[in-house]
């Protein structure tokens, strides 16, 4: 089946490296899907923190570049060497490992295609993967997180927060969070949060909460205003998954202080990583979707924005003024 396709497309594209406003809408040529990939149309695409820092060059991309990794939608065409026994034209897909979902069409390598389940709206599928796996892979692979165990998730009404604080819940685990303002704190306990801190002097708040031991594992997306204070929250032999910097990049950290705050360990993971074959993925993928269906997770749509707006979307990310996920709709 061949679906009629237009030679060109609206997208965001980025040709220097820059503020919100770098973020240009323009008219640039649909992309073929190279061997192993789909064509997807988008129904939307997922805003991540990661793509501010492309932007804004915290992190160097060739220019210039559609940002975006995550999105969802139907498989308009496929690339050669695509198996059509495992993706037809018209399955509607989302994957977290897309290139250029910053568009009316992306291209996307068939092993890293979720299947969206027919009970989940295409657009709020692009919600799921890639904080989705994220929050997943941080709970079940960077540190398997066991009934009885306490941890210390930051931004916990942010995109990862909100998932990954149910998933630890879901695994038994007791869970502290961070979060800047009351209604975040607010969604942060409905996620299962028993104590929800504010960021100021939280590593005294843990120690209090915990009975002076300090929490088994800290899941840390802030990065540079939270490190030392996310290193003193540990128990004795616990674990540090520095995972994002949404403040900043931590400076350099002489090991040392691994020893001093109790024979800890520091890991700086990624999805990349945790998602390197098919299996994998489908694995993470299907024990998400199992975890929405019997509803012990749930997802948030904190809002919706016109992919032209990208650059407000941005703003709104870096200036703390989203919950949960933020989806870009063409
Ligand atoms: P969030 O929705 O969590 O947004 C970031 C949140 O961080 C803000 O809402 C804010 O919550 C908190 N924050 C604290 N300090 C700051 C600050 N100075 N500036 C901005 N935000 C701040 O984003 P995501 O869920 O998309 O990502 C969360 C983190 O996880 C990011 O660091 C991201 O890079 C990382 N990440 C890492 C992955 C990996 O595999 N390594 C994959 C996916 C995400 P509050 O108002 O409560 O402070």
């Amino acid at each position: 089946t061949e679906i009629s396709l237009p030679s060109t497309q609206h997208a965001v594209r980025v040709h220097a490296s820059g503020g919100p406003e770098a973020l240009q809408w323009t008219e640039v040529p649909v992309p073929s899907p190279g061997p192993g990939e789909v064509l997807v149309r988008t129904a939307a695409a997922g805003l991540n923190f990661i793509e501010t820092y492309q932007r804004s060059g915290v992190y160097r991309m060739p220019h210039p570049f559609i940002p975006g990794s995550e999105g969802s939608g139907t498989v308009v065409a496929l690339g050669p060497e695509v198996d059509g026994a495992s993706v037809a034209v018209g399955d509607v897909v989302a994957t977290a490992a897309g290139s250029g979902t910053y568009a009316e069409y992306f291209t996307a390598p068939v092993g890293q295609l979720l299947p969206v389940p027919s009970g989940v709206d295409p657009a709020e599928a692009a919600a799921i993967p890639l904080q989705g796996m994220t929050a997943h892979y941080l709970c079940r692979s960077t540190v398997e997180v066991q009934p009885g165990q306490t941890v210390l998730v930051h931004a916990g009404a942010g995109g990862v927060g909100l998932l990954l604080t149910q998933l630890c819940v879901s695994h038994g685990a007791t869970v502290i969070t961070t979060a800047s303002t009351e209604e975040k704190k607010a969604l942060s306990r409905a996620a299962g949060a028993s104590h929800v801190l504010d960021y100021s002097g939280f590593a005294d708040a843990v120690r209090d909460v915990t009975g002076g031991r300090g929490v088994d594992a800290v899941f840390d997306g802030v990065g540079r205003d939270t490190f030392d204070e996310s290193l003193a929250s540990l128990r004795i032999r616990g674990t540090l998954a520095l995972f994002g910097g949404a403040s900043g990049p931590v400076p350099p950290v002489d090991p040392q202080r691994l020893n001093s705050a109790g024979s800890v360990f520091l890991t700086r993971p990624t999805l990349v990583h945790h998602t390197l074959t098919a299996e994998e993925t489908r694995w993470r993928a299907r024990e998400l979707f199992s975890a929405l269906d019997a509803g012990t997770l749930d997802f948030r749509i904190g809002a919706t924005y016109p992919l032209a707006e990208a650059g407000r979307a941005h703003g709104d990310l870096e200036s703390r003024r989203t919950t949960g996920k933020s989806l870009l709709l063409p």
